[in-house]
Order: structure tokens, then sequence, then C-alpha cells
């Protein structure tokens, strides 16, 4: 016991490993920092400064991730890729917490547990569970995706080819969510005050590539941490991979009249109603030196936000922007954003945020800890608190929804699925696809003990699509049969 090394270094060996994230877990993830080139003025829709100019870079950092699978699964498991994404700009962090589809499974974020238990492992089991996932029933929740069926335009995506991407790097991202642009209003720029709203749009450069079901099982056994290492490599060998940035722009009237709800995250602005802007390019230029320090306490959510950028009052942001920072708080502890891979590069000054366990800055020195004091701080959100000498005028202002804020209906209506028959016809351009797609679902589905159960899943691609329900129900029983 006087070994005092020894205790020491046993005991934190014991202390190793934080909470696991509940979704995007820890490995695999791909990541790697880069930066971001603002290429196109986008002086009439947002004041954000690291799109002040052109050509202005700005450092960033990337986390890529499955959702469902949990530590050291294989990398081309079928699955949502989550895209992590934070930029050191000139004013503070700005994340982008994204995913490679348009589209989310839901649109009520209360269903957002049970969405993703339903794709974890059975309670009793503790095995992935194909009947769970199209049908879970929770006491007091309602049945997954059977029961939700508003998911279905994301589940063509999950299934489709670009369900399994060959590598990160010719894979897009997409915000999803609808966020705004904000013009600041100040005494010494014409800037109005007024805002538009905006979805992100990443896209490849490399192009797309993608893996059939066969090559995604045949990698995950020869190499599960494949897009990891891929990512990886070609960043050491200096082939940078690319992305051009777009945002589509509407303003607050259309949203009004726009047949879409905005905020219905199951449902994209269709690119012939509002085309592709482009802002900016992206790459990733740099491993990361140590990957528990950058990446694993690296914290991202949706509420880390720059002047000029500002949330939509989509009901699933909204719960996010809570959510992931209440989860970095469990996670990581307290002072999470101090921590040298969160924290901004920007000077951030907030002294009514003290203390707490592991606080290792110099906690503001002596510095008033309440609102209100004689002390100038430094004008982070001039806009948001009006105390910067140039502020006339508070963004909030002009964000006036005419309206009621609600909770999400839980009803269904044909136009749920418009979109989804949309993307079915997308698919059904390229060749061969649509036959994957059978074969992609039938596999999963075959799985599915009730037939019952089975017939409900072939009547709500049906709906979608005729073809699509009767191709999917021919696949999945032909597969039922044989074994
Ligand atoms: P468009 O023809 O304008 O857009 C179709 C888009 O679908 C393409 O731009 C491409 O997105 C994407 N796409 C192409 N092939 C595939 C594929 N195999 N799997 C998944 N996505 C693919 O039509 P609409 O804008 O009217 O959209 C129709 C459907 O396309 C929607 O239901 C939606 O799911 C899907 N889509 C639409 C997007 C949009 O913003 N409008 C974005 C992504 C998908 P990309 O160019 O980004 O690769």
């Amino acid at each position: 016991m006087q070994d005092t090394q020894l205790i020491e270094t046993l005991a934190h060996f014991a202390r190793e490993r934080i909470p696991e994230r509940h979704v995007h877990p820890p490995l695999p993830p791909g990541h790697a920092y880069g930066e971001f080139t603002c290429t196109h003025d986008c002086s009439d829709i947002t004041s954000a400064s690291f799109l002040g100019q052109v050509g202005k870079t700005t450092p960033l950092l990337l986390r890529i991730s499955t959702v469902g699978p949990e530590a050291g699964s294989a990398d081309t498991t079928r699955d949502v890729h989550g895209w992590a994404m934070k930029l050191y700009t000139d004013e503070g962090n700005l994340d982008w917490v994204f995913n490679n589809t348009p589209v989310f499974f839901i649109r009520d974020p209360l269903k957002f547990p049970s969405l993703n238990r339903s794709h974890k492992r059975h309670p009793q089991t503790h095995l992935p569970d194909p009947n769970m996932f199209w049908e879970y029933v929770e006491p007091s929740l309602l049945a997954f995706h059977v029961g939700n069926p508003e998911g279905f335009h994301q589940l063509l995506h999950l299934f489709s080819d670009r369900g399994t991407p060959a590598s990160l790097r010719h894979m897009n991202a997409y915000s999803g969510h609808t966020y705004k642009f904000t013009l600041k209003v100040t005494k010494v720029t014409s800037q109005d005050g007024s805002f538009k709203y905006v979805k992100y749009h990443i896209k490849t450069t490399q192009g797309i590539k993608n893996l059939t079901k066969e090559e995604s099982v045949r990698v995950a056994g020869e190499n599960p941490d494949f897009l990891i290492q891929d990512l990886f490599e070609a960043i050491d060998r200096k082939d940078y991979p690319e992305w051009t940035v777009y945002v589509q722009v509407m303003t607050p009237e259309q949203a009004e009249t726009y047949r879409w709800n905005i905020f219905d995250m199951t449902k994209v602005w269709p690119h012939s109603d509002f085309p592709l802007r482009q802002i900016g390019t992206m790459k990733l230029n740099r491993n990361p030196r140590n990957y528990f320090t950058d990446i694993e306490q690296a914290a991202f959510s949706p509420s880390n936000m720059v002047p000029g950028t500002a949330p939509s009052a989509d009901p699933v942001l909204q719960a996010r922007m809570f959510s992931y920072p209440d989860a970095a708080r469990y996670r990581l502890g307290t002072n999470y954003q101090q921590l040298p891979t969160n924290a901004a590069k920007a000077p951030v000054y907030c002294p009514y945020q003290r203390d707490g366990h592991m606080n290792f800055s110099d906690n503001y020195g002596a510095d008033p800890n309440y609102v209100g004091s004689s002390l100038q701080p430094i004008t982070y959100y001039p806009d948001l608190h009006g105390q910067g000498p140039q502020a006339v005028s508070t963004v909030t202002e002009h964000e006036k929804w005419v309206g009621q804020v609600s909770n999400f209906q839980y009803g269904l209506y044909d136009d749920d699925f418009e979109q989804a028959a949309g993307l079915w016809k997308v698919i059904g351009k390229e060749a061969g696809h649509q036959e994957r797609f059978f074969g992609n679902v039938a596999v999963h589905l075959s799985q599915v003990r009730s037939s019952k159960l089975r017939e409900a899943v072939y009547a709500l691609f049906g709906r979608v699509d005729q073809g699509l329900g009767e191709g999917v129900k021919q696949a999945t029983e032909g597969l039922v049969r044989s074994t």
C-alpha cells in the first residue's frame, strides 16, 4: 500500500472511462480538424462574421458517427450518420450538429428516447431487434416505426444505398432543421435586423459513393473500423477531402404560406422551390493529436450559435438545444465548455457562470459574479443584450411569429407520404437502386416474426408507392420462406 505510484495508477485506470454517448457513441466515428472558407458574399442574409468576407477561413472540428450501435461496433452498419462540426469562429463557437440525411424520423421531440431505444438493444435479450424497430410498445408511448409512420420518408433514405456510405469522404450532410440567418441592427451598418429561414446542405466534392449490403457486411467482418481508418489515412497522406456548403433561403412571408410546415423535420424544401445558394467550402486537413482529449471530450450542441445565426421554432431543434448541453454536463461535467476542445478561440466573458467541479479556468478572478455590475463586459452578444455601444435594437423584435407555440400533432396525413414518394422516384433514376432497396429492407424486415406486423409495413410502404409496397413484400416474404 505504500507504493503510491502503483495505487494511483490502478485507481486512475479504474476511472479512465467516462459515460458513453447514449446516441452517436464514441466509436466508430471519423474525426478530423479542418477549415471552412467563405466563398460568397452573404451580407444580404446574415451578419455572422465567419461569413462576412469572401476568402475568410475558420478552423473547424468534425466528428462523424453512426447513431444506434455502441462503442466498437462495425462502422459500415446501416445507420444514419451524424455530422457534428464545431466552427471556432472569431465570435465564438458555432456547432452544426447535422446528419447525412436531409430529414429525420420524427417531428415531435417527445418521441426521441423511444425512437432510439427501438433502434438499440431489447431490454430482455440485449440483442438489436427488428421486431422492436418496426413496432415497439412502451407503457406510455406509441409504437415504432409502424406506429410513427411520419418517419417513412427517412426510412427511404436509411434503406437506400446512402444508408451504407463507402467512405466518410464521399458523403453529404444536411441540417435537416430550419435555422435562421439574422442581420444585426447597428447605427453604423445598413443591415436591417430582418431574418431569413435557412437549411444547410454540405455536399461532397469527392462525389457520393456507397457500399451494397453485401459489401457492407463483408467489410464489417474484415475491418469494423473501415470508415474511420479510411478518413484518417487519407488525411495522413495529404489527400484532404473537401465539401461545398450551401443554404436554401426562405423569407418569413414565404414560410407563412408555403405548403409544407417548415418546422416539420420529416420534410425537405424541394430544390425546385428553394435552390441551393453556395456560402462556402470546407476541407479536412489535420488528424487529431489525441483521440480522448480532442474527440471523446468534444461536446457539440445546436445551441452553440454566433450572432447572425439563430434557431427556428422547430420543436425537435428546440428540444435538442436543451438535451445536448444537458448530456454534456452529465458526461463531462459542469465545466465541459472549458475543456480545450470545446473552448471558444474568441474571448468569452460570462462571469455569472462560476466555480463548479473541475473548474480549471481563472474563474474570472475578482470580477463581480452578478448581472448589472458597473464592470463593462466584453459585448459578446451586443445585439441580444442591447449592451453594446452600437446596438440600437434587439434581434427578438424581428422574430415575431403569428400563431401559437404548441406540441406537434400526432396525426398522420396523406401528404406525409408525398415527399417519400418523390424520393422513391429520385432513387428510381439510378439503375438497380430500387431493387437494392427491396433487398436492404427485406434482410431486416424478414426477421420480424409477426406476419401481421410485416403486412402493416408493406401497407405503409404501399402508401408511399404501390410498387414500393409490393416490391418490399415480395423480397421480404421470399427471404421469410427460405429461412
Ligand atoms: P430534387 O430532384 O430537386 O432533389 C433530389 C435530391 O435527392 C438530389 O438533389 C439529391 O440530393 C438527393 N438524392 C439523389 N439521389 C439520392 C439517393 N439515391 N438517395 C437519397 N437522396 C438522393 O427533388 P426534390 O428537392 O423535390 O426532393 C425529392 C426528394 O429528394 C425528397 O423527398 C428528398 O428526400 C430528397 N432530397 C431532397 C433534398 C432537397 O433539399 N430538396 C436534399 C436531399 C434529398 P443531394 O443533391 O443533396 O445529394
